[in-house]
This record gives C-alpha cells, structure tokens and sequence, in this order.
C-alpha cells in the first residue's frame, strides 16, 4: 500500500525565499496565510474549545495537494540549534535546499544541508528568485554542486533533481529556459522524488519521541513522526523511559499540521507526523511511545550541544 503522505524540510539561508516559498505551496493546495491572519486575529472573540484547537502555533505547515499531505517541517537555519536540525532531519524523509539565484549558497545552507547529507536524504534543490534581474541560475547550479562534493554528498544524493523559479511570482520549471506557468513542476518533484515515509500502518502504533511543544491546555505534548500503526484520542499508550521503565497512560489530545496551524486533530496514521498529548509527566525527547505494553524502545541516538561552527 502506497502512502500519500510526504514529509519534508525545507533548508535555505535567510532571506532566501523559504517563507515566500511556503506560502506559494500554502496557495497552491488552497490555503491563503492572508485567511490564516484572520483566524488568528478572530482568535480573541472565540469560544475556548476553538481556541482550544488552535494554541500550539508551530512555524510546521501541511500542504495538501491531488490528494497528497506534504508535510514540511520547520528547520532552524542557526549553528546553535544543531541538535533540533539533526532530530528534524531524523524525522524527514527529504529536503527542499532553496538557494538564490544572485547570491548563491551561503552560511546556513552549507550548514543544514551538511546535516541532511549527513542523514542520507537526498534534495531537491530549489533555484529560487531567478525574477532578479542579475540572477544568474546556471551558474548557482554549479555552485550547488561544488558545494554537495564539498560536503561528500554521494552520487546519488549529487543527482539531485532542480527546479527554477520565482517564489515572489508564483512559478517553478525543470529548467530555467522552460514556460513560466505556476508551482506545480516544483509540487510533481517533490511528490516524485521524495520517498513515502517508511512506516508500516499494519504494525501497532510506534513514535520516537523528536520535539517536545506545549500546550496551554494539554501542558507537553510529544511530536514525532508514526512509524507504525495509528494513534487517536482515547488510544492507551506506554512511553518507554530511556532506562527502558515503561509508563501507561491514555492518549487525551492529537495535532496534525493543517495549513498554518498545528490543529486538533481525528488522529494520525502511520508515516504522518502528529503531536500526542497523554498527560504523562515530563515526557521528553528520545523516549518512544508505543501503542501495546509487551514493545520495545525505538533506537534514539543522543546528540551533543552543537560543536559544528557556520564556517
Ligand atoms: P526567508 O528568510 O528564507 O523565509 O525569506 P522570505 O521568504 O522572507 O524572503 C526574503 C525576501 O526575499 C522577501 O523580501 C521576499 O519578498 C523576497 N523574495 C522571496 N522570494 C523571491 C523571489 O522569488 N524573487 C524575488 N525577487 N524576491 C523574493
């Protein structure tokens, strides 16, 4: 069974376009951050159970297109925040490595795409604002690749699939020369070249805890991405304890990504990327929540403050 789900980050220096970029696949499946403002402003005149749904603000975002959940999940650009870059690469299966087409790539890019090549993920990588009158995208092209042999990318991961264009504008091509039409050559690759996350709906439910966000409500609430089985309110669940100790509890409240907002959610099903609140104290990242009390840890490897500088 095919899942149709995908689950991505995007990498690219500041002020290279992610955001814009965001809002146009945001667009492009139907949701408009100009509606989101409204709802979030609508926020202070609604009734609590609404407001209830809406408390955990994530820069995470879902993008659903022909049927597809594109999942992408937010990448700190910064050398001090490795560790969360290493976890969200952990709980990707691909990344979108955006990169201006005057400048180039630069500190941030070097730095997070080094992590996600460390990973094995393979990009694509995103020629954006070639609008710029000095923009140059054949020779960023080049010195994309230059940086992927820098940084020992494998042969595969150097065959990276590109896309041309303009996030400001509104398009995306295969190559630089071809018709400017709208986003969906850029939303075709990543449905194609990013692979299905590995996760087996018929197992029982499994999570590797890789964020802790906070609820007003619900306090902590565990994110991660299922690895197998699904998981919903109401669900009984053990967290497995770094010293393997095993605690039971029930599943009070769910959050998947849906447009701009991480929402309250039904519930999440293998691969997809969810937030579990099971009122379990202290619940923290690298411990795993399973779904039946006989299963074991999920592996976690434990990550140092950041060493690696931006140079
Ligand atoms: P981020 O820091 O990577 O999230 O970058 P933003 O999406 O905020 O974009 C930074 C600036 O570049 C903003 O002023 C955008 O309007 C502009 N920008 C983004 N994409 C394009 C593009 O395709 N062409 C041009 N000319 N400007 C762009």
């Amino acid at each position: 069974m095919s899942l149709k789900i995908r689950n991505l980050a995007i990498i690219a220096h500041v002020d290279h376009g992610k955001t814009t970029l965001v809002d146009q696949l945001l667009q492009a499946g139907g949701t408009y951050r100009e509606n989101q403002a409204v709802q979030e402003r609508a926020m202070d005149s609604m009734d609590l159970e609404r407001e209830k749904g809406i408390t955990i603000k994530a820069k995470n975002t879902a993008v659903h297109w022909e049927g597809y959940t594109i999942n992408i999940v937010d990448t700190p650009g910064h050398a001090d925040f490795g560790a969360e870059v290493e976890r969200v690469m952990k709980m990707v299966d691909g990344v979108l490595l955006v990169v201006d087409a005057f400048g180039g790539p630069q500190a941030q890019t070097r730095f997070v795409l080094r992590k996600a090549l460390a990973e094995g993920l393979k990009p694509i990588v995103v020629i954006n604002k070639i609008d710029r009158p000095l923009a140059d995208p054949k020779k960023v092209h080049d010195q994309v690749l230059e940086l992927f042999l820098d940084l020992d990318a494998t042969e595969d991961q150097f065959n990276a699939p590109f896309a041309y264009g303009s996030a400001r504008d509104g398009y995306f091509m295969d190559s630089p020369d071809d018709e400017k039409v709208d986003c969906t050559p850029l939303l075709k690759k990543i449905v194609k070249y990013i692979p299905e996350p590995k996760a087996d709906p018929e197992a029982p439910f499994s999570m590797l805890v890789s964020n802790i966000e906070w609820d007003n409500f619900v306090g902590r609430v565990a994110v991660g991405k299922v690895l197998g089985g699904s998981v919903k309110k109401g669900d009984d669940v053990w967290l497995i304890r770094k010293d393997g100790s095993k605690v039971k509890s029930k599943v009070m409240k769910t959050f998947t990504y849906s447009g701009l907002a991480t929402t309250d959610s039904e519930g999440c099903s293998a691969g997809g990327i969810v937030g579990v609140a099971a009122g379990i104290d202290g619940i923290d990242i690298g411990e795993t929540l399973v779904g039946s009390p006989d299963m074991e840890a999920l592996p976690f490897v434990e990550i140092d403050p950041p060493t690696v500088s931006m140079q």
